[in-house]
């Protein structure tokens, strides 16, 4: 028993989880690495848990691979684990984001799947998996499902994952072409900071200019948000400051923030162009095509 009435199910494989998972769906909760979940229950939120399905062994849900520009993280891989993988070196955005999150103490127990079943709109992971375009798998005992990690949440702390699902895998492809990616987050200080607002990007060039641009941001809106009009801004233009100061202007214009006890809704507006617009210009340094003010 943990706590006054919740017992822990501690399955021996995925299948025999899922099958708990079915028995006990409305009164029971995947525990992970227990860094939101614990502090839910504690809290005295979470009242209808009766039952924590202890998913945190198991073998299925560790993948850490990629295979032809193919990248596979199960569900239950740490943010260490992505933060520090060799093989996630190049992906700077995800890599960045893991690196950013909470202290050595959580990203040692928090998981991937726990961020994004979370659904905090500050969630570290969003950004870059969605501009990654990256894919969730669902699973419960009668059926498998993917879902694009972006039509995940439906708001802050709900998701379209069902009482008798797991989310097993997280999937995505690599692009094909050189890619500059990058991850900022502003929070009100340097550590175990939960992000004020938060910016990824991946962008390729051709010719001088940007080609291909996806960003998103977290924190600024009930759900991490694909940032479409900065996109559509940049996108077939070339890398100057005068460009990169409208992108910020549309950046804070586009994004939907609310004031709460860590920054209000005009800073984190403010702090959104700002960080949008230092990515812009980093991977056009990085690229080695910015123009500089004539
Ligand atoms: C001090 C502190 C600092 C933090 N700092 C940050 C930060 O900087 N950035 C940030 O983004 N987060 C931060 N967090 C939040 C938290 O650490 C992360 O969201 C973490 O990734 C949650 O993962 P977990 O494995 O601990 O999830 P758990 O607490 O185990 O689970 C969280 C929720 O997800 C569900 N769940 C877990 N795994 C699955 C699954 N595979 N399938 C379906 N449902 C599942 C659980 O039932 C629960 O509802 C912080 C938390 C603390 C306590």
């Amino acid at each position: 028993m943990i706590g006054k009435k919740i017992e822990a199910l501690i399955p021996c494989d995925l299948e025999d989880g899922l099958t708990l998972l079915q028995k006990y769906a409305s009164d029971c909760a995947p525990l992970a690495g227990g860094t939101d979940l614990v502090v839910l229950l504690k809290s005295g939120l979470g009242r209808h848990v009766k039952y924590l399905l202890d998913i945190s062994h198991l073998a299925e849900l560790t993948s850490l691979e990629v295979e032809c520009l193919h990248v596979r993280l199960g569900s239950i891989i740490t943010h260490n684990a992505i933060a520090t993988s060799q093989l996630l070196e190049d992906i700077a955005c995800l890599r960045l984001a893991a690196e950013s999150i909470g202290s050595p103490q959580i990203r040692n127990m928090g998981t991937l799947g726990g961020n994004l079943a979370n659904a905090s709109p500050a969630a570290d992971l969003y950004p870059p998996l969605i501009v990654l375009g990256a894919r969730a798998t669902l699973q419960s005992h009668r059926s498998r499902r993917e879902v694009l990690v972006e039509d995940l949440p439906t708001g802050p702390g709900s998701t379209v994952i069902q009482p008798d699902e797991i989310l097993t895998d997280v999937d995505f492809e690599i692009p094909s072409q050189p890619f500059y990616s990058g991850y900022l987050k502003i929070g009100l200080r340097n550590s175990l900071a939960i992000s004020v607002a938060s910016a990824a990007l991946v962008a390729t060039f051709a010719n001088g200019r940007f080609e291909e641009v996806r960003l998103a941001c977290g924190a600024v809106a009930p759900t991490a948000m694909r940032m479409k009009g900065v996109e559509n801004l940049v996108m077939g233009e070339q890398p100057s400051p005068e460009l990169f100061r409208e992108a910020a202007h549309v950046a804070s214009t586009e994004c939907d923030p609310i004031s709460d006890i860590r920054a209000s809704r005009r800073y984190r507006r403010h702090v959104t162009g700002v960080i949008v617009s230092r990515l812009l210009a980093e991977a056009s340094r990085l690229a080695g095509v910015e123009r500089g003010d004539d």
